[in-house]
């Protein structure tokens, strides 16, 4: 096949190049296609036996309850197992298999669409209602008939080789992929700033997402390579294209190979000023990776990742004690490094499951610490189980997505409730446990006052600050290209930010994606940024420019970008800013020159 290539949005760098993994649809989005005569026994044989296993699953599921499951539940699966058996779902799709040559994903979708427009004309609201078991019922079938379930990539050393091409992946999906260490993604939804990417971020694989049909085009085991700083995927390369992706790949290598010589090597500016760089991370077991880096602390522990992907568990929410050894897990393996935990924010593109049903604008809807106060019962069990792991070790506490005096007000009380409960319980925790807040929406970095007299420090969330000022949705790709970190109006926020919080000797830390990009680290430490919080991968290579700096020099170059208001003033201006070198540097390209 002649050799293509798409284009779409840059979010991990680096080149992979292995054979593609095509990931079966979650959602009743399947293949269409006429099958040939003789394949339609085959067929039905195949819709049969999807049944079949699926009958078995809900057999095994119910006879596994535990005992003291709710009622309910068994009642729910007992209505999965007859709506199963109803010749509806067990038979008309046969017939259509028959009759119309249909392959079976579409026979079954084609019948479940067929129920689901029945089921909408019902007047009883309760019985209107039970069209989600039959979606839910279809769903479950065809993830046997796709083979979602043995679609998932492999894992160990045959996962080195599998670039994995999906519609779109949801950051409870990426969550599974972490132990098997596939060489790269590409999706065809999806912006750079989308939790799934970032996910994919902390991975430190290469990908592309919003390439749009890249599932369509790609076919199984497809050569491919992703160039992951350009937002471009090659299927089926020729030889000198691969020869030259390879060569390419071995220099980056190298160039991490001699990164790795600074992991103990504070990160220290020309002109002698110590900058921290602390981590992001997703689950408590990448607090190993953090340490390994040279991490100082943990800037940024997402904690709602924690409470993904539960729609097999009883309970919605993890237990106190489930999510205590968790936070004490990440606390114990940083050996008195500060941990920062974020509560809870999920809601937006970050659904508690995929079925939960979103909101019109679900990224201004009830979110993050919005949720929380909604959910107090579940965010006093959160705070208490931080509280608790904050007896092993230094832990400070992120509330996300504040705006209002009263939020912080009243989380700030719910933090004393958890406190008090503690206390009566006899539990230790550090009574003197610092709070920040997450500076993410425009109104906040402009009353930052009301924040400054609140709180104990602040982080920058550059990832949702852009998204809530330029009004950019950050997973939608349409848009991607509007999301501008150089637009004047999230200079001046970032900038007033920053100083704002040294005039008045709070600490700001950015632990948005901008904080990870070398392409920023300049501008933010020219602003007088001191703490940088980011994946560990990106840690040395941030460091290495910081290294390379000398504020000296950079802060009136930072004056000159924040002057400019026109973009192409400013584009020249960062030019500049990373064109200027160091004495350091001007001392090594002597030394260079003179060998
Ligand atoms: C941010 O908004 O920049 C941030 C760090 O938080 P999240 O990406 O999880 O919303
Ligand atoms: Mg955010």
């Amino acid at each position: 096949m002649a050799s293509f290539s798409l284009h779409g949005i840059a979010v991990s760098q680096g080149i992979a190049i292995g054979r593609a993994h095509l990931m079966a649809p979650a959602a009743l989005d399947v293949k269409h296609y006429l099958i040939a005569d003789e394949q339609v026994e085959a067929e039905i044989e195949r819709l049969k036996s999807a049944i079949k296993a699926v009958h078995e699953e809900l057999h095994t599921i119910r006879t596994d309850l535990p005992k003291d499951a709710p009622a309910e539940l068994g009642a729910f699966i007992d209505v999965h197992s007859l709506i199963l058996s109803d010749p509806m779902l067990s038979e008309v799709p046969l017939n259509i298999i028959r009759h119309r040559a249909y392959n079976a994903e579409w026979a079954l979708v084609t019948q479940i669409d067929e129920l689901s427009a029945q089921f909408d004309e019902i007047e009883d609201p309760y019985l209107r209602e039970r069209k989600a078991d039959i979606q839910q019922v279809g769903e479950r079938i065809l993830k046997v008939l796709t083979g979602s379930a043995i679609h998932l990539p492999p894992t160990g050393e045959a996962a080195a080789n599998i670039i994995v091409v999906a519609h779109d992946i949801s950051p409870a999906d990426m969550l599974q992929f972490r132990d098997s260490a596939f060489a790269g993604f590409v999706t065809d939804l999806g912006g750079p700033n989308s939790h799934t990417a970032i996910v994919a971020r902390s991975l430190d694989i290469p990908a592309a997402v919003g390439m749009h049909n890249a599932s369509a085009l790609v076919k199984h085991d497809d050569l491919l390579i992703i160039d992951g700083d350009a937002g471009v995927v090659i299927v089926d390369p020729s030889p000198l294209v691969l020869a030259q992706y390879r060569a390419r790949q071995e220099r980056l290598l190298r160039e991490r190979k001699k990164l790795s010589r600074l992991k103990k090597t504070p990160a220290i500016t020309q002109d002698g000023e110590l900058i921290s760089l602390v981590a992001n991370i997703e689950l408590p077991a990448d607090a190993a990776n953090a340490w390994e880096a040279g991490a100082m602390g943990i800037g940024l522990f997402r904690s709602e990742f924690l409470f993904m992907g539960r729609a097999g568990h009883l309970e919605k929410f993890p237990s106190e004690d489930e999510q205590f050894e968790s936070y004490k897990q990440a606390v114990i393996a940083m050996k008195g490094r500060p941990v920062t935990i974020r509560t809870l924010d999920v809601g937006a593109d970050k659904p508690l499951d995929e079925d939960e049903e979103t909101a019109l604008n679900p990224a201004l809807g009830l979110r993050a610490i919005r949720y929380c106060l909604s959910e107090p019962q579940m965010f006093l069990t959160q705070l208490r189980a931080i509280l608790r792991a904050s007896h092993f070790g230094p832990i400070k506490l992120l509330i996300p997505m504040m705006a209002h005096a009263f939020e912080i007000d009243q989380t700030l009380n719910i933090i004393e409730q958890a406190k008090q409960q503690l206390r009566e319980r006899k539990q230790k925790f550090d009574e003197d446990i610092p709070v920040g807040a997450m500076i993410e929406i425009p109104a906040a970095a402009l009353a930052l006052p009301l924040f400054i007299k609140r709180l104990d420090f602040l982080s920058i969330g550059t990832n949702d600050l852009i998204q809530y000022t330029l009004a950019i949705d950050r997973v939608d790709h349409e848009v991607a290209h509007l999301y501008d970190p150089l637009h004047p109006a999230v200079l001046f926020l970032l900038s007033t930010v920053i100083s704002q919080g040294r005039k008045a000797g709070i600490p700001v830390s950015v632990c948005g994606e901008m904080a990870g990009d070398v392409k920023w680290t300049r501008l933010l430490l020219g602003m007088g940024l001191l703490e940088f919080s980011m994946h560990p991968s990106q840690i040395l290579s941030v460091k290495n420019e910081i290294l390379n700096s000398d504020l000296r020099l950079l802060e009136p170059q930072v004056k000159k970008v924040m002057r400019a208001s026109e973009p192409a003033a400013i584009a020249a201006a960062m030019a500049q800013l990373q064109a200027l070198t160091s004495e350091q540097e001007v001392k090594e390209s002597k030394v260079a020159r003179r060998r």
